[in-house]
C-alpha cells in the first residue's frame, strides 16, 4: 500500500506550495500587471517555465507547434500514467485579466514546481506534467495541442479557474463560433440613397431577429455578438458590414440547431433589405464540460484536507465556456473554481480583474495549487482511483 508515503508526500508538497507562495504571486502579478492575448503570452509563457525549471521539472517549450505552449514534467518511480495540470495565461481585449487567468497560470505552475521541489522525482508510477496552454480566450489552444498530440498520452488531466465562490463541479457550454457578413452597395447617403442597398440595416435586421429568437431558445442557450464592422463613414450608404457571434448551449446539438436558426435569421435580414448573406462557422466547435466525479471528489477531499471551504452554487450566474470542455471529452478531466472574489462579482468585469490581483486571489492560487498537486498524486498512487476515473468517463455521455 501507498498509503503512508503518499500521505507523507502530501504534507511535504503542501509545505513546499507555502515555501513558494511569495515567488508564485510575485509571478502572478507579474503576469496581471502584463496582460498579453491570446498566442501572444510570451512573458508569462517565459517566466512560468523558468520557474518551473528551477524547481527541478523538466521543461519543453514551443510544445504543439504553438511558441507560447510549454510542457513540464516531473517523472515517476517507473512506467505509469501521466497526469496533466493546465496553466492558462492569456488575458481579455482591453480589460485585462478580468478571467483571472493569472491565478489559474501559477496555481498550475505552482502545483507542479511544489511537487519538483518538495519530491525531486514522484515516489509513484507515472508522471505529472504542467501544461501551459495558449489562447484560452478566442483562440480555443487545448484543441490546437490536442491537434498536435500534446495530450495523447496523458491519462487525466486538471486545472482550476477563479470564481466568485468554490465549486468542484460547475457545467459549461459549447459554442459554436460564427461571422456574419452583409455585402450591399455604396452610394452617396443624401443626393443617391436610393441608388445604394444598405449593408448596415441588414445587420441592424439581424440583431432585431435574434433578439426575437431569443425568447423562443432553451433558457440555458446564449446568442450574443458584436458589430466588428459598421460602415466606413456616414455620408456613404455601407457596402459590406460585419459581426461576429457566439452560439452557446448546454449540448452540441443544440448550438447546430441554433446555427441553423441564425442562418436563416440572416438570410431573412439579407432578402428584407435586397443585400446578401455570408455566414462563416468557425471549424473549431467547443464542446461542454464532461463531468467526472471521481477526480472532482479526490479533488473536494483534498480542499478538505487543507480546510479551504466549497461554497454550495447560489445559482445567480449563467454558464460560461472553455476549450477545457474539449479536453474533457476526449480523456477524463476536471475544472473545478476556486474563489477569488466576493460573492456576485461576474467574470470579465473590471471589478473581477481587480479582484484577480487581490489577497483573496493568492489565498485561492494557493490552494488551488495545493489541491491540484494533491489531486494529480492521489491518481499516481490510488491506480484504483484512476481506473474508476477512467471507467466514469466511458460509461457517461458528454
Ligand atoms: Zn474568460
Ligand atoms: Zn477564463
Amino acid at each position: 500500500m501507498n498509503a503512508e508515503a503518499l500521505d507523507q508526500a502530501k504534507t511535504k508538497v503542501v509545505e513546499a506550495v507555502d515555501r513558494l507562495a511569495d515567488d508564485l504571486q510575485k509571478i502572478s502579478l507579474q503576469i496581471h500587471g502584463n496582460p498579453e492575448l491570446c498566442f501572444k503570452e510570451e512573458k508569462a509563457a517565459g517566466w512560468l517555465s523558468e520557474f518551473l525549471e528551477k524547481q527541478g521539472a523538466r521543461v519543453e517549450r514551443g510544445v504543439g507547434g504553438l511558441p507560447t505552449a510549454f510542457r513540464a514534467t516531473v517523472e515517476g518511480s517507473g512506467p505509469g500514467p501521466t497526469v496533466a495540470i493546465m496553466a492558462e495565461y492569456d488575458a481579455l481585449p482591453n480589460i485585462g485579466h478580468a478571467c483571472g487567468h493569472n491565478v489559474i497560470a501559477t496555481a498550475g505552475t505552482g502545483a507542479g514546481a511544489a511537487i519538483a521541489a518538495a519530491l525531486g522525482t514522484v515516489p509513484f508510477a507515472g508522471r505529472i506534467q504542467v501544461i501551459g496552454t495558449p489562447a484560452e480566450e478566442g483562440g480555443a489552444g487545448k484543441v490546437r495541442l490536442m491537434e498536435a498530440g500534446v495530450f495523447r498520452d496523458v491519462d487525466a488531466a486538471m486545472m482550476i479557474h477563479g470564481r466568485c465562490g468554490t465549486q468542484v463541479w460547475r457545467p459549461s457550454l459549447g459554442i459554436i463560433k460564427v461571422k456574419c457578413e452583409f455585402f450591399g452597395k455604396a452610394s452617396h447617403a443624401s443626393s443617391w440613397p436610393w441608388r445604394g442597398v444598405n449593408a448596415l440595416n441588414a445587420m441592424i435586421q439581424l440583431f432585431v431577429s435574434l433578439d426575437l429568437m431569443r425568447q423562443q431558445i432553451k433558457p440555458d442557450a446564449r446568442v450574443h455578438g458584436i458589430i466588428t464592422k459598421g460602415g466606413d463613414q456616414a455620408n456613404i450608404i455601407p457596402e459590406h458590414t460585419s459581426a461576429e457571434f457566439y452560439l452557446r448551449a448546454p449540448t452540441k446539438d443544440y448550438c447546430k440547431e441554433l446555427l441553423r436558426r441564425f442562418d436563416a435569421c440572416a438570410q431573412g435580414a439579407a432578402t428584407a433589405t435586397g443585400c446578401t448573406a455570408k455566414v462563416t462557422a468557425d471549424a473549431t466547435i467547443h464542446d461542454p464540460l464532461k463531468a467526472n466525479f471521481t477526480m472532482a471528489e479526490l479533488f473536494g477531499k483534498n480542499l478538505e484536507r487543507i480546510d479551504f471551504p466549497v461554497d454550495p452554487d447560489d445559482g445567480l450566474a449563467g454558464y460560461g465556456s472553455t476549450d477545457c470542455g474539449n479536453v474533457s471529452q476526449a480523456i477524463p478531466t476536471i475544472h473545478p473554481y476556486i474563489r477569488i472574489s466576493p460573492d456576485g462579482i461576474p467574470g470579465h468585469s473590471r471589478e473581477f480583474a481587480e479582484w484577480a490581483k487581490s489577497p483573496l486571489a493568492r489565498t485561492g492560487m494557493v490552494a488551488g495549487a495545493k489541491a491540484l498537486a494533491l489531486t494529480a498524486l492521489d491518481l499516481l498512487a490510488k491506480p484504483a482511483e484512476l481506473k474508476k476515473a477512467k471507467e466514469e468517463f466511458a460509461k457517461t455521455r458528454g
